[in-house]
């Protein structure tokens, strides 16, 4: 097997971003050929039995790592997390009266907004906007309608590093949740959520499918007429085969899958490796002088993006050009609020951590101080 690149182990981004190196290995091997098949990945059939058993096996993954019941439906889908920004109003709120709450704590359940709007009705119950996007809301701030067709919110915002540590809502309205970004990095009680949705390229696999996860009642009053490939129900009929589906990017996840329930071992192991991660990064952070100064407020920090910023733009361009140089990459904040951020996604080791953090104690040691 060809031996790994010692780069990938270092790359930071905030997606796509690092796979485990198990995984890559497999994937180079995949691409010459799939051992059970002797053809490439790359041009096996999505209708050969093979690949049926590849859906097959891969939401019985999911369904094992997130205690999932029988009335839930796996998907894997296509068009991103975007597709859904749109695809679930379509369902659950075109022809509504009462509005939809969503919660705006970041930029990308900011993007989440306007594509519900162009649908049917909806609610801003909270927004962090005027403060930056700095912090969650409390309990206290978020007074959710008993009559809403549904709440939706981002578990984890990818760019401000802000995340939730507690479930929000009511349990009589369909709770539905954006995991793009933290998707499998955790247990949880998932059975409380009506649908849950998140892209492959953070935490499980490469751009290309979005894992779906629905419960069966939530479509009984979706509109009839809805275009099939954006219809949850003609999706769920086909077993996510409707068109060619991105075979690829369904193996590889299915190959991470994998990783975590054999050599990981589970959620609750995966969460340890990813809290002691975030723990060691944040200690920098909070042991700097206020030299690497944080974005989220501590109580709402993100265990998978940790957004900072440096006394000075000319500094932070400095640190990622001398962290490119040391090999790390991907450092570069999201164009929306600049900065630096680290994401340690479930792929990124403890070790690759721990490598940034002694970086980053070297250049503040040696910096300019302004
Ligand atoms: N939601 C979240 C939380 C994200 O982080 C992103 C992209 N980084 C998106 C949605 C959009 O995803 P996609 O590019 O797959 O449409």
């Amino acid at each position: 097997m060809t031996p790994s690149n010692p780069l990938n182990a270092l790359n930071f981004s905030g997606g796509p971003g690092a796979l485990p190196d198990s995984v890559l290995q497999q994937v180079q091997e995949a691409i010459r050929a799939v051992p059970e098949v002797g053809l490439s990945i790359l041009g096996i059939s999505h209708r050969s039995d093979w690949f049926a058993a590849v859906v097959a096996e891969l939401e019985d993954n999911i369904r094992r790592l997130m205690g999932l019941p029988a009335d839930y439906r796996v998907l894997f889908l296509q068009g991103g997390a975007t597709q859904q920004f749109t695809m679930l109003p379509m369902s659950l709120l075109a022809g509504r009266s009462e509005p939809a709450d969503y919660l705006h704590t970041g930029y990308w359940s900011g993007k989440a907004l306007p594509e519900a709007r162009k649908v049917g009705p909806v609610r801003v119950v909270w927004s962090g906007e005027a403060g930056g996007f700095g912090r969650l809301p409390a309990d206290g701030e978020l007074d959710f309608n008993p009559r809403a067709p549904y709440l939706h919110y981002v578990s984890n915002e990818t760019v401000e590093g802000l995340q939730f540590h507690r479930l929000i809502g009511r349990d009589d309205v369909p709770r539905i949740c954006d995991m793009s970004s933290d998707f499998l990095s955790a247990p949880g009680d998932y059975t409380r959520f009506a649908m849950i949705y998140a892209h492959a390229q953070k935490n499980i696999g490469p751009a290309g499918v979005t894992v779906v996860i629905l419960r069966d009642t939530l479509l009984a009053d979706a509109p009839a007429d809805l275009p099939a490939f954006l219809d949850y129900r003609a999706q769920i009929a086909a077993h996510s085969i409707l068109n060619t589906p991105p075979v690829f990017a369904i193996y590889v996840v299915l190959l991470v899958t994998r990783w975590l329930l054999g050599e990981i071992g589970g959620l609750a192991a995966m969460e340890r490796v990813n809290t002691a991660k975030a723990a060691l990064l944040y200690r920098a952070l909070d042991d700097s002088d206020g030299f690497y100064a944080g974005h989220a407020a501590p109580a709402d920090r993100s265990k998978m993006n940790v957004a900072f910023k440096l006394p000075t733009p000319e500094l932070e361009a400095t640190f990622i050009a001398a962290a490119r140089a040391a090999g790390f990459s991907g450092l570069g904040g999201h164009r929306s609020i600049g900065g630096i951020r680290a994401s340690i996604y479930n792929g990124l080791t403890f070790g690759a951590v721990e490598k940034l953090v002694d970086f980053m104690d070297g250049f503040r040691r040696q910096a300019p101080r302004p």
